[in-house]
């Protein structure tokens, strides 16, 4: 306990890992800033045509915080900023898919928010937490979802980030000599003197075996899956042996469905997705010494728990499944045969379930993120990537003196928990870092 907490409170202070290809970003200048000094209040939307300081692309966990830590730390003025998400709101994707699992609480700790202090979760609580025992859970004070939600939203508004959110989709970057210039879906373009990609993941992992496109087959990911809209009492297959699934489990069992859950492996058991020393520098270290590429790929791959629940999580799945409300399977699925009204699961233990509703929870591609809009630039701006296709980029998260990245795309340089709340506020001190960095160049 004493080491997590002293790993969550650690701050990234160890000197650069050395490269592994011939081109170095690390070594490329910061160009001049020309900031506009600090200010918290709510600036008009810039014209689309004006240049910009920061363009934030991604609005999801990473964008809203990175957006916060420059805006709150790094004295960019909120009005050289913009944040392109194509969704109505920012966090749209987050409340989607946390919502389809039916979580309650979330899986890491509460210092892991989008806010900037990091017990500034806790304070938001503050004397709620006498009143409403549920608010954090466990000995690492897991927060509810609907306070970390809350939250967010007081991070949001308090910063006035919804007014800096431009919602539409980027679909083209071009590098230019002072900065980068962004096409959008909605016919605009922006100019940013630097962009961050804070893109998350949006391809599903979804199994060959499984129809797509078929109205009794659904991913819980999927942009447009409503759980609510399962009519209760209704036979359900959820595949999936990771928290989600598990979690979805639940949920579909407590609204009074027939719930059958078909894993893989058995339970696997963890606290966290990755064991809380790769917060801190008790495994970074070693992670940061690697200069092999492929040895940082292989040592992120080795350290995710992939597919499994905390034990609380696990807790309440045996219970369910000793009352005999869930019915366990620990198989692979052979074949799926779907009608219009039934879906016919054959699984390599030899049972065959008829089913209302097929539901995978078998999570996110674990490739590398961005698509056509990342595949261009790679080409265009001759951007380097490691042999598994990630970038390859400095402690500032440059992958080129204009872009940044964060998430997935940082992972070589954030390791395994890059993608992670975690990984973000980690990206947010590197950002921050670079800011200042840029800002004393000036002086
Ligand atoms: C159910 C669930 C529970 C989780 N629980 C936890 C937890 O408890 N603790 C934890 O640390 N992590 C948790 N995670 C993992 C992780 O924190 C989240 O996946 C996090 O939301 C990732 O944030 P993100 O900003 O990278 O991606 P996203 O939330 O996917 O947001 C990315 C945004 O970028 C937008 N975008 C993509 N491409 C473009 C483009 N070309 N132009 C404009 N916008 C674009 C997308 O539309 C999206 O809105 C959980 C994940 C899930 C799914």
């Amino acid at each position: 306990m004493q080491n997590l907490e002293q790993d969550l409170e650690c701050l990234d202070a160890s000197p650069s890992s050395p490269r592994q290809t011939d081109r170095k970003p690390e070594d490329a200048p910061l160009e001049h800033s020309t900031k506009t000094p600090s200010s918290r209040k709510r600036a008009q939307k810039p014209s689309q045509s004006d240049s910009l300081d920061w363009l934030v692309i991604g609005g999801g966990i990473h964008g809203v915080h990175l957006s916060a830590r420059l805006i709150g730390e790094a004295d960019v003025s909120p009005e050289r900023l913009l944040i392109v998400d194509p969704a109505d709101h920012l966090l749209a994707r987050w409340r989607r898919c946390t919502a389809a699992t039916g979580m309650t609480h979330l899986r890491s700790p509460s210092v892991h928010h989008v806010g900037l202090a990091p017990f500034a979760l806790e304070g938001f609580a503050g004397k709620r937490r006498q009143h409403e025992p549920g608010l954090f859970t466990g000995p690492y004070k897991r927060p509810n979802l609907e306070l970390f939600n809350a939250h967010s939203d007081s991070v949001i508004e308090d910063l006035g980030l919804e007014d800096r959110h431009v919602k539409a989709r980027a679909l083209r970057c071009t590098v230019q000599p002072d900065g980068v210039a962004v096409s959008l879906s909605n016919d605009q373009e922006l100019f940013a003197r630097r962009i961050v990609l804070a893109l998350g993941s949006e391809d599903l992992h979804w199994p060959s075996w499984a129809p797509h496109d078929h109205p009794l087959v659904d991913h819980i990911f999927e942009p447009g899956f409503d759980p609510t809209s399962l009519t209760s009492p209704s036979k359900v297959a959820i595949v999936g042996g990771g928290i989600s699934a598990v979690q979805a489990a639940l949920r579909l069992q407590g609204e009074g469905h027939s719930v059958h859950l078909v894993s893989r492996h058995s339970v696997r058991t963890h606290q966290f997705d990755s064991a809380p020393g790769w917060l801190g520098p008790k495994l970074m270290n070693g992670f940061r010494r690697e200069s092999c590429l492929e040895a940082r790929r292989t040592m992120i791959r080795d350290a995710r728990y992939r597919g499994s629940v905390p034990p609380t999580v696990r807790a309440h799945l045996r219970t369910a499944i000793d009352q005999g409300a869930i019915a366990w399977h620990e198989a692979s699925v052979e074949t799926v045969h779907a009608t219009r009204d039934k879906a016919t699961l054959v699984l390599s233990d030899g049972n065959s379930l008829e089913l209302d509703r097929l539901l995978l929870a078998t999570g996110m591609s674990q490739e590398r993120p961005g698509g056509a809009l990342v595949d261009e630039l790679i080409e265009t701006a001759n951007l380097p990537v490691a042999r598994c296709g990630f970038p390859v980029v400095d402690r500032a998260l440059r992958w080129h003196p204009r872009i940044h990245v964060s998430g997935a795309l940082a992972e070589l340089e954030l390791g395994p928990t890059s993608r992670n709340i975690a990984g973000a506020r980690r990206a947010g001190e590197r950002l921050v870092r670079c800011a200042w960095a840029e800002a004393a160049s000036d002086r």
